[in-house]
């Protein structure tokens, strides 16, 4: 879900124009640039499914790209068509991860008639409709590309894309129009457009979106600060935020309550911390929470808290503390729970935030969640620790102290995906964080993905 297409072209309109009043459905167009029986084109023949009666692969891809193109026609307002290149192309790929797509604006424009607001870049798509005009005719607003090794050795080869338009699919397939709703609207605009190594925007004017980026630590937004200020801030992670209205008055509606650990015993630790669930595993507030006792594990390795093979102490209807590296979160869960523990927490070993605890497998059955380095230091030196494994339902999942929802800021930057997702800490999962998430039904919940168009000019139905 990668963003790094951009093409950096840019254009300035200087043609005057009657400012048009926004009043239909956006009509959102589909070009297919694949050439004859590869990507969107392939002949391939397969069943229909219930929801995508497509015959071949290419039908089926086209299908659900139509449908993702439908919804954001259907919950933005415009008088300009927005048109999309498309297409199926290898990207970068391993057998463990790897770029399911990309996308991006083909030009972006600044004080055009009907911009919002001065000296500030709009990507094409935003800008036409402020403007009532296609400000650049005959060109396609945006482009897509899909992976077309997904599924193929060497590239997520148990993987495959699902062309069902439910949501609805099998564990290891990737949901092709939830894939296609993301990149389409980092098309829209949802994405910032500032150089990550020297922080200075794009030929020296902000983009509308990183107008909203702020950082909780210092309370600047990012047209208040330097460059230096802005690699910083771009690396905030649990404090970079967004400050649109709209998306803060739409997330207590979207988000649940903050994934937490209630510490009740000893005395000189008790309080609430802020954890990060595990993208696996049951839910924290199965059963009303998971209470228990901490048992540092042992592997019996030269690394024992890793957990990284099976569990040598007794960690039965404890809850299972393990420190991050060596092996995944979902290996280290599985391990604890083949041992009898009844949940799992791993403290990071960087000092960079929770332990990101991502991952799937279906066969872990207790919580699991992350937990910073000083926080797993603290509860190793604390002796004897009882805690819960709970919700803090007083705080929104993936947002800061003041409500803000927050903006993925890994450490180090990770070009593509910081800045112009959601943070991963969401819950329930988002449309626009940076990596899928199984079981979002991009068909019919665009969660806070509209309310930040709201934000960046863009009218809604
Ligand atoms: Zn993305």
């Amino acid at each position: 879900m990668y963003v790094q297409n951009f093409l950096k072209r840019t254009g300035i309109c200087l043609a005057a124009s009657l400012f048009a009043a926004v009043t239909q459905a956006a009509d959102v167009v589909l070009i297919p640039i694949d050439p004859p029986g590869l990507g969107l084109n392939d002949p391939t023949p397969v069943d229909p499914l219930p929801t995508n009666p497509g015959t071949t692969v290419g039908e089926q891809r086209f299908n659900a790209f139509q449908a993702g193109a439908q919804k954001w026609g259907d919950t933005l307002a415009s008088d300009v068509p927005v048109f999309v290149a498309a297409s199926f192309q290898p990207q970068p790929c391993s057998a463990f991860g790897g770029v399911l797509a990309s996308a991006g604006p083909t030009f972006i424009f600044t004080n055009f008639p009907g911009a919002e607001v001065a000296e500030t870049w709009y990507v094409g798509a935003t800008a036409d409709s402020l403007a009532g005009e296609d400000l650049a005719p005959g060109v396609v607003d945006s482009v897509a590309f899909f992976n077309s090794d997904l599924g193929t050795p060497g590239c997520l080869e148990n993987s495959s894309w699902y062309y069902g338009l439910d949501g609805n699919e099998a564990p290891g397939q990737i949901d092709f129009l939830a894939v296609v709703t993301h990149e389409l609207a980092h098309g829209l605009g949802f994405l910032e457009l500032v150089d990550f190594e020297t922080g200075e925007f794009f030929f020296g004017l902000p983009d509308i979106y990183s107008t909203f980026m702020l950082d909780t630590s210092t309370g600047k937004l990012f047209t208040e600060m330097t460059p230096a200020e802005r690699l910083a801030a771009q690396v905030d992670s649990g404090d970079l935020a967004w400050a649109g209205e709209n998306v803060t008055a739409a997330a207590p509606a979207v988000l649940g309550p903050r994934p937490a650990i209630r510490i009740l015993r000893p005395k000189t630790l008790q309080g609430k911390l802020d954890v990060q669930q595990a993208s696996f595993g049951p839910d924290l507030r199965v059963n009303g929470g998971i209470t228990g006792q901490v048992v540092l594990a042992d592997d019996g390795s030269d690394s024992p808290t890793l957990a990284c093979e099976p569990l040598v102490n007794n960690v039965s209807g404890k809850i299972a503390l393990i420190d991050r590296g060596g092996c995944a979160f979902t290996t280290k869960t599985l391990n604890a729970q083949a041992a009898g523990a009844k949940g799992v927490i791993v403290a990071n070993n960087l000092p960079e935030g929770p332990a990101p605890m991502g991952g799937f497998s279906p066969d872990v059955s207790i919580p699991a969640v992350g937990i910073t380095l000083e926080q797993g230091n603290e509860l190793k030196g604390a002796g004897k620790v009882e805690l819960k494994l709970t919700r803090d339902k007083d705080k929104l999942a993936g947002t800061n102290d003041s409500g803000q929802v927050l903006l993925y800021a890994p450490n180090p930057f990770q070009p593509g995906s910081s800045n112009s997702h959601f943070d991963t800490s969401a819950n329930p999962s988002l449309l626009m964080e940076p990596s899928i998430t199984p079981g979002l039904d991009a068909a019919n919940n665009l969660d806070l993905t509209p309310a930040l168009f709201d934000d960046i000019g863009w009218v809604l139905q």
